[in-house]
C-alpha cells in the first residue's frame, strides 16, 4: 500500500542525501574496537547502505496539515530511495501523552497512504537503554547530578550574551552522581530535587550545549509504562539516541532544532566512542515548518479550540487536523500533491490557502461523480408541460470520463431551480432567467420565461415559463436553438431534501493571533447550515461519499448523515471565491 507520490522535486535534502551516497559514508562501519552493544532488536535494524528515515509525532493530540508535510517528506524519500520509514511515537512525557492519540496517529498516517510496514517504535521502548546510556555517561564524567532548583539553574545558565557558569554540584565525584541517580529512578526523591545534566560547556555561545538536563524526577504514569519509571528523559537526550539505535540515516526536522543539532551530534558521538553505535550516526536536517495562512497549526492551540468549544471536536471539518480534513472531504491524494508542490526550503514562508484548496479541486475534479443540487431553491413552473407527466433525461456522470456512463433524471410540471438563476431586474451582461429570456435547462429542454409571483414579504417565490417540446438535449433538432444560459435543475416530484454545511476559513485573518490573542481572529461565520434540494440518486449515499455538485463544487456525505436526513459537507467551492 505505497502511495503514488510523482518523484518530487530535488530540494537541498535530497542534494545531502545524494551526496552522503557518493561519499560512501553510509557504507561506512566502525566499531571503535569494542563489542558490539546493540540489542537483538537493534540489529536487526543494521543496515546502513539503506536510507532510513522516520516521522516522530509525540502522541499528545491529533495530526494536522504540517504533520502531513512531515509524513509526505519522510515517507516520500524512502520511497524515492528503496529506503525505509519508522513510525516513532515519540513519547517521554507522561502527562500529556495518551493511547487515544497513538491510534488516530496511526490511522492518519495509513489514510495519507504511506505503510510503516513492522516498523512501529516507541521512544519508551528504549527507557531502559537510555538509562543504560545515562549511567555510562556518568561513568565516563559526562554527566552529572545537579540539586540546584530550576531558578537557581536558569541564573547559572547566563544568557545569550554571557556565558553560564559552572553549577557547584558540577564535580560531584562519580560514585555520588551513581547512588543519586538510582535513587531518582526508585522515586526515592520528589520532583524537581534533583536532574541528570550532560557535562558539556557552560561556556559554549549555544545555550544547548550548557550542560542541558537529560532526566528530571515524574512521579507520573505513562500511557506504556505505566509507573515503572520515576525519572523521564528529556527530548534533546532521547531524540537523537532513538534515530542511532534505529540506525536512522537521515533524521529530517523542522528549523527550530537547528541549535540543537551540535547537542544531537556530541551525544550520539560519545555514546558511539563508549561503543554502544556504529558509523554511520545519523545526520539531522532541517527544514521550515508549514505556515498555512487562515490557519492554526500548533497542537497546543488546536487542543485549545476544542477544549473551549469554538469547534465541535477533532475531526471538526473547519479543523487542520488530518481527521479534519478528512471528514470535510479533503482527498489524500490532494493532500500528497500539495505537499509536493509546496516543496521543501530552509526558509520560513506562510503558504496561501487557496494553494491547497486548488489542490484538492484537481485531485477531486478525477475522482468524482457527478451531481446535481440546488442549493437556494426557488419553484419553476413549466406551464404548457403536462400535469403528471413525466420524462427522463441523461445526464453523463463524468464529463471528462465518457466510460463512467449516464444516469436518468426525471423532469416533470415543477422544478427546483436556484434562487441566484432568476432576475426580476437583470443587470447588463445576465444570460439567465428573466421575464422573456430563453435559457436552457441543463440536459433537457429550452424554457422561455413568462413571469413570476411573489409572497406577501415580496419575495419572488414561483417562477414561471413555457417550453419548446423540440429542443430536447440530445434530439434531433435541438441544436437549432441557441441560448446563452444554461440552468441546472431538479425535478420537484422526484427530489430529496438535504442539509448542505458550508464551511469558510475559520479565521478570518491571514496569520490568526499576528496581533493579540488568536481567538479574537476566529471567524464567528465559518459554518452554515442550509436546506438543499438534491437530485434522486444521490439519495441513497454514503458517508464519506464524494460528488461534484455541478456548478457549485464538491461535497462529500458527513459520517453523522443518515438516508432519511442526508447530511453533505461542502469541501470546496469549483471556483476560487475567496481571492478578491
Ligand atoms: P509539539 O509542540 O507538541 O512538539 P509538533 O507540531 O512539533 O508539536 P510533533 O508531534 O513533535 O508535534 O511533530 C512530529 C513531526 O512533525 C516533527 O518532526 C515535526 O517537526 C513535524 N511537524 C510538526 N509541525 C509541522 C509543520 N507545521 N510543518 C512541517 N512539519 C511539522
Ligand atoms: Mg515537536
Amino acid at each position: 500500500m505505497k502511495a503514488k507520490t510523482p518523484p518530487s522535486n530535488s530540494n537541498f535534502v535530497k542534494a545531502a542525501i545524494d551526496n552522503d551516497i557518493k561519499s560512501g559514508k553510509l557504507n561506512e562501519r566502525r566499531w571503535n574496537g569494542k563489542p558490539s552493544l546493540l540489542s537483538e532488536h537493534e540489529k536487526a535494524n543494521v543496515d546502513p547502505a539503506r536510507i532510513r528515515t522516520r516521522f516522530p509525532p509525540e502522541p499528545n493530540g491529533y495530526l494536522h496539515i504540517g504533520h502531513a508535510k512531515s509524513i509526505c517528506l519522510n515517507f516520500g524519500l524512502a520511497n524515492e530511495y528503496g529506503g525505509i520509514c519508522h513510525l516513532r511515537f515519540d513519547d517521554t512525557n507522561p502527562a500529556t501523552e495518551d493511547n487515544e492519540y497513538v491510534d488516530s496517529i496511526r490511522d492518519s498516517v495509513k489514510w495519507l497512504g504511506f505503510d510503516w510496514g513492522p516498523h512501529e517504535y516507541f521512544s519508551s521502548d528504549y527507557f531502559g537503554r537510555l538509562y543504560e546510556f545515562a549511567e555510562a555517561l556518568i561513568n565516563a564524567d559526562l554527566a552529572y547530578v545537579d540539586s540546584l532548583d530550576a531558578e537557581e539553574m536558569r541564573q547559572y545558565r547566563g544568557t545569550l550574551t554571557e556565558p553560564g557558569e559552572n553549577s557547584p554540584f558540577r564535580t560531584r565525584s562519580r560514585d555520588e552522581n551513581l547512588t543519586l541517580f538510582q535513587e531518582m529512578r526508585q522515586g526515592n526523591h520528589a520532583e524537581g530535587v534533583h536532574v541528570l545534566r550532560l557535562k558539556i560547556d557552560m561556556a559554549s555561545p549555544n545555550i544547548n550545549l550548557r550542560d542541558p538536563v537529560a532526566y528530571r524526577i515524574k512521579h507520573a504514569s505513562h500511557h506504556r509504562t505505566g509507573n515503572t519509571w520515576s525519572i523521564y528523559p528529556s527530548y534533546d537526550f532521547t531524540h537523537g539516541v532513538s534515530d542511532a539505535l534505529e540506525n536512522i540515516t537521515h533524521s529530517i526536522c523542522t528549523l527550530e532544532f537547528e541549535d540543537h543539532r551540535p547537542l544531537y551530534d556530541w551525544l550520539n558521538q560519545q555514546l558511539m566512542e563508549l561503543g554502544f553505535f556504529q558509523k554511520p550516526l545519523p545526520r539531522q536536517i532541517e527544514f521550515a515548518r508549514l505556515n498555512l495562512s487562515h490557519v492554526i497549526l500548533s497542537k497546543r492551540k488546536l487542543i485549545q479550540l476544542v477544549k473551549e468549544k469554538h469547534v465541535e471536536g477533532w475531526d471538526d471539518p473547519r479543523m487542520p487536523t488530518l481527521v479534519g480534513a478528512r471528514r470535510r472531504g479533503y482527498s489524500a491524494e490532494g493532500l500528497r500533491m500539495f505537499t509536493d508542490r509546496i516543496g521543501v526550503s530552509k526558509a520560513d514562508s506562510w503558504i496561501d490557502y487557496t494553494i491547497l484548496e486548488d489542490c484538492m479541486r484537481e485531485a477531486l475534479n478525477e475522482s468524482s461523480m457527478r451531481k446535481i443540487a440546488v442549493l437556494n431553491p426557488i419553484k419553476l413552473v413549466i406551464e404548457n408541460f403536462e400535469a403528471g407527466h413525466t420524462e427522463t433525461c441523461f445526464a453523463p456522470n463524468h464529463p471528462q470520463q465518457k466510460e463512467l456512463g449516464k444516469r436518468d433524471v426525471s423532469l416533470s410540471k415543477e422544478l427546483w431551480i436556484e434562487r441566484e438563476d432568476f432576475s426580476e431586474n437583470p443587470p447588463k451582461g445576465y444570460f439567465r432567467l428573466f421575464v422573456g429570456n430563453t435559457v436552457r435547462l441543463r440536459y433537457g429542454y429550452v424554457i422561455k420565461c413568462t413571469g413570476f409571483e411573489k409572497d406577501e414579504q415580496g419575495i419572488v417565490r414561483t417562477v414561471f415559463c413555457e417550453y419548446f417540446p423540440d429542443s430536447k438535449s440530445g434530439t434531433p433538432g435541438a441544436d437549432t436553438y441557441k441560448v446563452k444560459g444554461n440552468i441546472h435543475w431538479v425535478d420537484a416530484n422526484n427530489s430529496v431534501k438535504a442539509d448542505v454545511i458550508l464551511y469558510d476559513r475559520l479565521f478570518k485573518t491571514e496569520h490568526p493571533g499576528e496581533h493579540g490573542d488568536f481567538i479574537d481572529d476566529l471567524n464567528p461565520n465559518s459554518k452554515k447550515v442550509i436546506e438543499v434540494q438534491i437530485e434522486h440518486s444521490a439519495a441513497q449515499a454514503t458517508a464519506g461519499e464524494c460528488f461534484q455538485f455541478e456548478r457549485h463544487g464538491y461535497f462529500t456525505v458527513d459520517p453523522s448523515s443518515k438516508t432519511e436526513n442526508l447530511i453533505f459537507n461542502r469541501t470546496v467551492t469549483l471556483r476560487d471565491s475567496w481571492k478578491k
